[in-house]
């Protein structure tokens, strides 16, 4: 990892994705985790909880005939009643419609949280790089292997149950039985790969929801915030070494610089942060075995202070703004 700081301490940092394999040697994000998931923690089961809220959303809707197509006996629902297919069809594209809605007013109020607590693709992620944790025994590797291959199952089953009676796996003619098992494991080897290769990047760079997330301005009051005032932060950078979309917890009010793919540069660290508590759970572990004092990283309600309100005042240079191509000095106020 090659940490750039600039500004004062507002750390850029840049570090390559470890593929899978070579996960013993350099995945320093990696071995955080293995460290603090030794010890239960209250995220565990808040995480667990997100997830399976999401997780029967996303079954509870088709099969219980509230919105869902069939593509394979035409047994469209909507309100739980058989309808036509174009009923069907527009109760399917509401009930995503009302989904987005509901994440979106999530995001007025506690800004990314459910990407961090109650997206699925998050926590395929999650299981996939559970895999290459360092320092993992062949059988544990397996069975976070099979534990990530489980979930993407019930992910890709819960989708698919939208568009077609899961019925179909088991009772279906020979064809349709091979399309849907088809499209079941076609699906659930994407989405593992996904988990294994491709993983946080998608987060960082490629998804729609997030880039809609970064864009909009999330709440300021609720999410990852650093309570320096007691100086109680032993600078061990456990934090930004966790953070699995390279930010700096620390400096969340501060510039993100450049970012991959189609999310937005230089927008707030805050806009792009996931809230999925990594830094905060590194934190408290850090503290708890060399620091004193209170946890100076915060997932939750906080208005006092953040670091980069105790930076110097910009310098006249610094302070140079363009607009509309022209330089403009900025006055401050005496
Ligand atoms: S800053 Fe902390 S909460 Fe935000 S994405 Fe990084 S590790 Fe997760
Ligand atoms: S993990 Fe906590 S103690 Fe360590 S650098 Fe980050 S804020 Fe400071």
């Amino acid at each position: 990892m090659v940490s750039i700081h600039s500004r004062g301490a507002v750390p850029m940092r840049f570090y390559p994705w470890y593929p899978a394999g070579m996960a013993g040697k350099k995945n320093i994000r990696g071995k955080v985790l293995r460290a603090i998931r030794r010890m239960k923690h209250r995220y565990d089961v808040r995480r667990t909880l997100g997830m399976s809220v999401s997780l029967g959303i996303l079954f509870l809707v088709p099969i219980s005939g509230l919105a869902r197509v069939d593509l394979w006996r035409g047994d469209h629902a909507l309100l739980f009643r058989s309808v036509p297919f174009k009923h069907g069809l527009a109760g399917v594209i509401v009930g995503i419609a009302l989904m987005y809605v509901a994440t979106f007013l999530v995001n007025l109020i506690g800004g990314r949280l459910f990407c961090g607590w109650g997206c699925p693709v998050g926590q395929v992620s999650r299981f996939g790089e559970d895999v290459d944790t360092p320092g993992l025994r062949p059988r544990q590797r397996h069975l976070a292997a099979i534990r990530g291959a489980l979930f993407s199952g019930a992910l890709v089953l819960s989708l698919l149950a939208w568009w077609v009676d899961l019925r179909v796996l088991v009772l279906g003619s020979p064809p349709a039985l091979a399309i849907a098992w088809g499209v079941l494991l076609a699906s659930v080897a994407l989405t593992y790969a996904h988990g294994r290769w491709w993983r946080w990047r998608f987060c960082m760079g490629y998804c729609p929801i997030g880039l809609y997330y970064s864009f909009v301005s999330p709440s300021k009051r609720f999410g990852v915030h650093f309570r320096n005032q007691e100086a109680s932060c032993i600078e061990c950078d456990a934090c930004d070494n966790v953070c699995p979309v390279e930010l700096a917890p620390r400096e969340l009010m501060a510039s993100s610089g450049e970012r991959p793919g189609i999310s937005i540069d230089d927008a707030p660290g805050r806009n792009h942060c996931l809230e999925c508590g990594d830094c905060v759970r590194a934190c408290e572990w850090m503290i708890e075995r060399r620091g004193d004092g209170p946890v100076p990283l915060l997932l939750g309600f906080f208005s006092g202070p953040q670091r980069l309100d105790e930076l110097p005042a910009p310098t006249e240079t610094e302070a140079r703004l363009e607009v509309d191509g022209a330089a403009v000095e900025v006055v401050e106020p005496s």
